[in-house]
């Protein structure tokens, strides 16, 4: 079987093959993007494999391709990469045999045939070659079967699944990831090694590991790989706050809902209306605290009162430990773990404006992801349950959409700024001045004052002359 390349693709497929004969290097095309052309799936990284000095090979292709900028040659690691036309990733590597030692995922490498080299990879399907000799240009090289388990749909280890995985246990997070992103099965053999050497993620680092979790929760059905990570042992290794949430407890017969799986169905329903990646970490999170939260009340059953607030004062330390970011992500993620109940309040009826512009205040920029995480949030069985919640979430954003219109409170910051007010009183840095400017705040929240500059005037001369206050300025007016 020979693969089609397009006449991009052929543009530095053709110069490598070209390079390669001249130098008299046996090179080949390998792994992700094989596969990725085999499944259809659109890709722009290129691995070459050489058998012999792949730093001569990729300064050779460079002379004819010239790529701005210009090649990058690794020599301690006899790698190379070219960046073609901005877009394409061109990866340059002498085959190699690997072994490996117990603590660690690094091998030790020594120079191997295209064969050495093909064992040495994840799975089958990632170990797919095409060979860019001439007289067999395109010619799939295949010693596993990788093309039969990729038209099966199945993940399957070249080498006995428990070496491979206990050699580099990087690739148990990588089979998931790939059963994830593909829709495959993972082959029974190779899920049992999985179960068997799920200990082992221990000797890797966390970036990889998060690395791979980002990918599993940017996939369309990302719950398939939180589930598959669950069942072989390995989310309690990497994620143990959600497997807590799989714990259900009866008291008296009542049962409450199984959160782990509950949080799996919001993330899949999320998924559904956006790609954001922060947005979805929410959905993993919003419940987080539930089991810290839980309390059984008589006659009333389970309940979780604060689980928002605990599990928002949880964010930064679970993104610590997964090694997240700490920056405004984070904040995001955290500020919609805090307020994800708030719409749902605001779905009762005689809501009053108040309520309303003081959601719009506190979820700002970030009101539309609240929405949708809340949407996603209604997992029950019961079609016509979930209708009549999604209408009155429609509702509350109208409602919102009225208020918005007429209060623009969205991106609301207080027309009288702190140093206003110390300069129209006379004041220094002082607790007068946080009560006069929370209460201005809660007055034009409460629609007591409009939203202007005039009136927020009048409200803090009021205010201070409550406080005992006297203007010595007008205050820039
Ligand atoms: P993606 O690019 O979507 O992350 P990929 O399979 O292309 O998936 P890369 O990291 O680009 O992953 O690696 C390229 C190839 O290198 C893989 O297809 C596989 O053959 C091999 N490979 C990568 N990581 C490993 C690993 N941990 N163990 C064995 N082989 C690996
Ligand atoms: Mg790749």
């Amino acid at each position: 079987m020979a693969i089609q390349f397009s006449s991009e693709e052929r543009s530095w497929l053709d110069q490598v093959a070209l390079a390669a004969k001249e130098l008299g290097l046996e090179t080949y095309l390998v792994g992700g993007f094989v596969r990725d052309k085999l499944l259809d799936r659109s890709t722009k990284d290129a691995d070459f494999v050489c058998v012999g000095d792949a730093l001569a090979l990729a300064q050779l292709v460079a002379n004819s391709l010239k790529p701005r900028p210009p090649v990058s040659l690794f020599k301690t690691f006899g790698t190379a990469h070219i960046l073609w036309k901005g877009e394409w990733d061109l990866e340059f590597v002498g085959a190699r045999r690997e072994s490996y030692q117990s603590d660690s995922r690094k091998p030790t490498v020594t120079p191997g045939t295209i064969e050495d080299d093909q064992l040495r990879r994840d799975l089958t399907i990632n170990a797919l070659a095409v060979s860019l000799a001439s007289d067999r240009f395109g010619e799939l090289v295949d010693p596993f079967n990788g093309l039969k388990d990729l038209k099966d749909k199945i993940l399957r280890t070249p080498l006995p699944p428990e070496q491979t995985f206990s050699d580099d246990p990087l690739r148990m997070m990588r089979t998931i990831r790939f059963a994830t992103q593909l829709g495959f099965k993972i082959e029974e053999g190779t899920w049992k090694g999985i179960c068997a050497q799920a200990d082992r993620i221990r000797i890797i680092s966390q970036e990889r590991i998060t690395e791979e979790l980002n990918k599993i929760l940017l996939a369309d059905t990302p719950s398939v790989g939180l589930d598959l990570l669950y069942r072989s042992g390995l989310l309690e290794r990497i994620f143990p706050q959600l497997v807590s949430l799989r714990v259900a407890e009866y008291i008296d017969g009542h049962g409450h809902k199984d959160n782990f799986y509950h949080t799996l169905q919001v993330l899949d329903n999320l998924s559904r209306n956006t790609n954001d990646l922060w947005l979805r970490w929410a959905a993993v999170l919003h419940d987080i605290a539930k089991p810290q939260t839980k309390r059984f009340e008589q006659g009333h059953g389970w309940t979780f009162h604060g689980h928002e607030v605990v599990g928002g004062r949880m964010v930064p330390k679970i993104f610590t430990q997964l090694k997240l970011p700490l920056n405004e992500h984070m904040r995001f993620v955290r500020k919609l773990v805090e307020l994800h109940l708030r719409p749902i309040s605001l779905t009762k009826e005689n809501i009053t404006d108040s309520a309303i512009r003081r959601l719009l205040f506190d979820a700002g920029d970030d009101f539309d992801s609240l929405m949708l995480l809340c949407e996603a949030d209604i997992t029950s069985k019961n079609k016509q349950k979930v209708n009549r919640y999604l209408s009155n979430f429609q509702l509350v954003r109208e409602r919102c959409r009225e208020v918005e219109e007429k209060d623009q409170i969205r991106n609301w910051q207080p027309p009288i700024t702190g140093e206003i007010i110390m300069q129209t009183f006379g004041l220094s840095p002082s607790k007068p001045v946080g009560i006069i400017k929370d209460s201005l705040k809660d007055a034009m929240l409460d629609g007591v004052i409009p939203n202007t500059y005039e009136a927020a005037f009048e409200f803090m001369l009021e205010k201070g002359k409550e406080l005992g206050l006297t203007p010595v300025s007008s205050g820039g007016k």
